[in-house]
């Protein structure tokens, strides 16, 4: 921790204009937040393609998604080589119609990331799959730089850089869905995954990858946001019921569909996981025992 007590008053204490800060050394990270006081704020030029910082002056930028709502504050921070922009804005929240449609989502089961119980079903982005061996590459060509060279300092940064991009791309992806459910359905119910440990007990890679928690966190902020309901259920034994008689019955993962031996309807593994899930947000007391139309 030498010298890092002092950084950043060290002009203050020589009774010099403390200005700006500076940033230092690379590596580093740094942030500040405009408005700084005594100035009046921060803007969007150019639909969205500079901002401007008063005090700094204009600064391209490149927006990972639209902003919503009126903006507030922006903080700018120094990763490594990149530069990002922080904006936070105020949002009005704004409560869509009532809407009474319910849905059950069965999440992570290969190779989709959700099934509905209307029987919709989203295919799992395969960005880190697709991303895998490029990463593997760049793991490799990091592994055999020689410490504090020149050229591993070059391949730590293409690593980061991939890893950014992903998260990026995933983000993207689970605000669109998310927001695409909860334009459509009063009331979400999804597998509660503290309940078991999900991504253990099902496949795991294609689990982990799609970031399940992650979306359920951004599901849950928007469905606030527009006054509808998301609803976590026990996922116990809901890919093995027959969501019409209840047979319960543990059918290997592979095996898609089956018919159920004891009524015998025709089910969709992933399909039917979804109409149990649903169903449970009926019975269960998290489920407050509401009662809903049965679609
Ligand atoms: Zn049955």
């Amino acid at each position: 921790m030498k010298g890092v007590r002092n950084v950043g008053f060290r002009r203050v204490k020589r009774g010099e204009n403390p200005g700006y800060p500076r940033f230092k050394g690379k590596g580093r990270y740094d942030s500040f937040t405009f408005p700084q006081a005594g100035t009046t704020g921060v803007k969007l030029q150019e639909g969205g393609k500079r901002v401007l910082l008063y005090g700094l002056g204009s600064v391209k930028v490149k927006l990972h998604r639209p902003l919503e709502g009126k903006l507030k504050t922006a903080t700018v921070k120094r990763e490594g080589e990149h530069w990002y922009i922080v904006f936070t804005c105020e949002v009005e929240p704004r409560p869509l119609p009532p809407n009474d449609g319910v849905v059950g989502i069965d999440l992570g089961t290969n190779p989709h990331f959700l099934v509905t119980s209307e029987g919709e079903r989203v295919e799992a982005p395969r960005y880190f799959q697709k991303a895998q061996a490029k990463l593997a590459a760049a793991q490799r060509s990091l592994a055999r730089k020689k410490r504090g060279s020149r050229r591993r300092e070059k391949a730590r940064r293409r690593l980061a850089r991939l890893y950014r991009k992903i998260a990026n791309q995933r983000r993207d992806f689970h605000h669109k869905l998310a927001r695409r459910l909860v334009n459509r359905y009063g009331t979400i119910v999804h597998e509660d995954l503290n309940i078991l440990g999900l991504a253990r007990s099902r496949t795991a890679k294609g689990v982990l990858d799609a970031g399940l928690a992650q979306f359920l966190q951004t599901l849950a902020y928007k469905a606030e946001e527009a006054g509808r309901r998301v609803v976590g259920v026990d996922p116990r034994h809901t890919s093995q019921d027959c969501p019409v008689c209840g047979h319960r019955e543990k059918r290997p993962l592979w095996m898609r569909v089956s018919t159920c031996p004891q009524c015998g309807t025709f089910l969709h593994r992933d399909v039917a996981a979804a109409l149990n899930i649903l169903a449970r947000a009926r019975t269960e007391p998290s489920g407050m025992g509401t009662a809903w139309a049965v679609p």
